[in-house]
């Protein structure tokens, strides 16, 4: 398996778009959404400015189908992490020698020849309705991100540490992943699709007309979208100890409106409430993962 799906360069200069995909091995949507963008562009011979390069995440997970093989790749972009990995001289974890390569690959990025550099993180997640941007508070009202007219978590990074959006956009780049939806389901593949459209729209890459004649965007905001929060902050993280047991309820999803001391989970020392009013967020419905949900409000 490659690590690079597709590096295509327009004919003029223009934007730098990183389409990363599979940071989390059983999130396949984001590989297919952006190869079907990248290869159609290719295929079809689109005129568009700028650079795209679509990359593959975890690969040995990716291969696995699951999540991580060690530990997860986007907990880990700690700045002394990965000094620690890049000085190692023994032993290496699978995701070392992942992060090894994608240091690599952000290495030979241009630094200066494009604008804007956009870093956009392809995700699915385990319950339903996952379709939202994850972004640093200082780029949540960036009008690229904005055309995708999602729920935007303004301060998830907070709570997460060591995401790699977190580190690129540190490194220049407005970088933020995009959640379309529950894994595996029709709906995060066209929901990738359409969005990937749009940004490169948004950041100046294709024409309006391209744009019209690919995405199907617009009318999938309208026909699901509409009562959706615009920009939350989070509230509550509920983060599990190893070996907790967590079980949510059943039939939670992104953006349902709980109530202080509704019951939402359990695990090994009983009953999980929740202490506030508000909206579930990242509700865990898989055997992975440290972050049992996260209880946020509208901004
Ligand atoms: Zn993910």
């Amino acid at each position: 398996m490659d690590r690079i799906i597709e590096d295509i360069e327009g004919s003029e200069d223009g934007p730098l778009v990183v389409l990363v995909s599979g940071v989390h091995g059983n999130e396949k949507s984001g590989v297919e959404a952006a190869k079907d963008v990248v290869n159609t562009i290719a295929l079809d011979s689109i005129p568009f400015r700028g650079r795209i390069i679509a990359i593959r995440g975890n690969l040995q997970a990716l291969a696995k189908n699951k999540r991580f093989i060690r530990y997860d790749l986007n907990r880990c972009w700690h700045e002394n992490a990965i000094v620690d990995i890049l000085s190692n001289k023994g032993h290496l974890e699978a995701e070392d020698l992942e992060v090894r390569e994608l240091l690599d690959f952000f290495n030979t990025l241009p630094t200066d020849n494009h604008s804007p550099k956009l870093l956009v993180d392809l995700h699915s997640t385990s319950s339903e309705k996952g379709d939202f941007i994850v972004i640093p508070e200082d780029e949540s009202q960036n009008p690229i991100v904005q055309t995708l007219k999602l729920p935007v978590i303004i301060d998830l990074n907070k709570h997460l540490e060591g995401t790699l959006l977190q580190y690129m956009h540190h490194h220049g780049f407005i970088s933020f992943a995009f959640e379309g939806g529950a894994v595996g389901t029709d709906e995060a593949h066209s929901l990738h699709i359409s969005g990937i459209w749009e940004l490169l729209h948004a950041s100046g890459m294709i024409s309006s007309a391209i744009r019209e004649q690919y995405s199907q965007y617009s009318q999938y905001i309208k026909d699901h979208h509409l009562k959706l929060p615009r920009r939350v902050s989070v509230v509550y993280h509920h983060k599990l100890e190893t070996a907790s047991s967590f079980r949510m309820r059943p039939g939670y999803h992104n953006f349902m409106h709980v109530k202080k001391g509704e019951l939402l989970a359990h695990d090994t020392s009983g009953e999980i409430r929740s202490a506030h009013d508000g909206m579930i967020f990242m509700p865990l419905y898989q055997p992975e993962g440290d972050d049992g949900f996260f209880i946020v409000k509208e901004v």
